[in-house]
């Protein structure tokens, strides 16, 4: 296949739910990690087509959805001073903070901008020397190649009003924090396919054969992810759990190694907080002590603070899988993309926002019992 409708052919959809629902014997349950996947599953009606034993969930694999709620605050308040040029991709200025958001921020008169690269950062940081300028670099390890890239330039040429605010984190922690939970109900996992691009596979053999878990790398389209459910459901049927790949036009076994050294070079891995979700050890990428001058939590004197998350948002368990975004009480209610409690409403791969743009009629409608 080389074009994107081949990927979403409608007769090739239903042959592979077919085959799924000729090897399904038992009850099922499949986390797919991407916010992404959960954005193709609920857009294409994948999870519908599916036999009624296989559950999907979906994983915490939004960048935007995890950010925990004292980076949003540290970013707000790096954002609100006079001297800063604070920069962002375009999904975080929504996302709420303890008493703001950062689009509050430019409103009020803040230099906040969306840019789609840490590299136009540097840039502007370059043409306003009188500035400190500010990328706020969050992402998986999909996102860190480019961030340890600027950084490294930056460094290189000795610019010294440029630094990011890193809230990296790592998939397969996250996999193993998920699977090692008392309230863990994921047999199997549909891996994140760019996030492998980088980083390969090997990471997941230990963890697929310590929790007895097939994970299978998967794509985004409609047909790779049938293909990957059929290719976990296949395992779990034949009672193997094994590390496959679905997207092999994408993905190679040990990954970008070019963009991995780049990684190490710049970056550690560290213990971060998840959205939701809490501390989680060694999931996450800090910036080496060498880099320090371009850490701006440093920088603006910003590590010690915290924040306590809002009780009323369940987005920790929506992205460890355990509840669904419509058995939110505030779903569709309080919490609307116009006005969102928690991230996962705000971002383009959260899944509240999935079901909120997709499903929202047919969710409110079965809540009132007219299905
Ligand atoms: S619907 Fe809103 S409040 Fe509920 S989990 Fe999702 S983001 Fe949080």
């Amino acid at each position: 296949m080389k074009f994107v409708t081949e990927y979403r052919d409608a007769a090739a959809a239903a042959e592979y739910a077919a085959a799924i629902t000729r090897v399904t014997t038992r009850p099922w349950t499949i986390m797919e990690i991407c916010g992404g996947q959960t954005h193709s599953i609920v857009k294409f009606g994948i999870d519908e087509l599916l036999p009624k034993k296989i559950t999907l969930v979906h994983g915490p694999g939004c960048p935007v959805c995890v950010t925990p709620l004292e980076l949003i605050d540290k970013a707000i308040a790096i954002a609100g001073r006079p001297e800063v040029i604070f920069c962002s991709f375009g999904d975080m200025l929504r996302v709420p903070g303890s008493e703001r958001d950062l689009f509050e921020v430019k409103a009020r008169g803040g230099d906040v901008r969306i840019l789609y690269s840490p590299m136009d950062a540097l840039k502007i940081a370059k043409e306003n020397p009188d500035k400190q300028v500010v990328f706020f670099a969050v992402g998986f390890e999909t996102t860190a190649p480019a961030h340890a890239m600027a950084v490294h330039q930056a460094k290189q040429e000795g610019i010294k009003n440029f630094s990011i605010l890193v809230s990296h984190v790592l998939v397969p922690p996250a996999m193993e924090a998920i699977l090692g939970s008392p309230e863990n109900r994921v047999q199997g996992f549909l891996a994140a396919g760019h996030v492998c691009t980088v980083m390969g596979f090997e990471e997941y053999y230990p963890i697929a054969a310590k929790y007895k878990a097939p994970i299978v790398v998967t794509g985004f389209e409609p047909l790779d992810i049938l293909q990957g459910i059929l290719m976990c459901v296949t395992q779990l049927e034949e009672g193997r759990a094994e590390v496959e790949n679905q997207y092999t036009r994408s993905v190679r076994r040990q990954g970008n190694r070019g963009a991995q050294e780049l990684i190490g070079k710049v970056f550690r891995v560290v213990a971060r907080k998840w959205r939701g979700v809490g501390e989680i050890p060694a999931s996450g990428l800090g910036l080496r002590p060498e880099f320090a001058e371009y850490d701006a939590e440093l920088k603006f004197g910003l590590t010690e603070y915290t924040a306590e998350e809002s009780s009323e948002c369940i987005s920790g368990e929506v992205l460890c899988g355990v509840k669904k975004p419509a058995e939110c009480p505030a779903f569709g209610v309080i919490c609307t993309p116009e006005k969102p409690l928690g991230a996962p409403m705000v971002s383009n791969e959260g899944a509240c926002a999935a079901y909120y743009r997709y499903r929202r009629m047919e969710v409110q409608s079965k809540a009132a019992g007219k299905v």
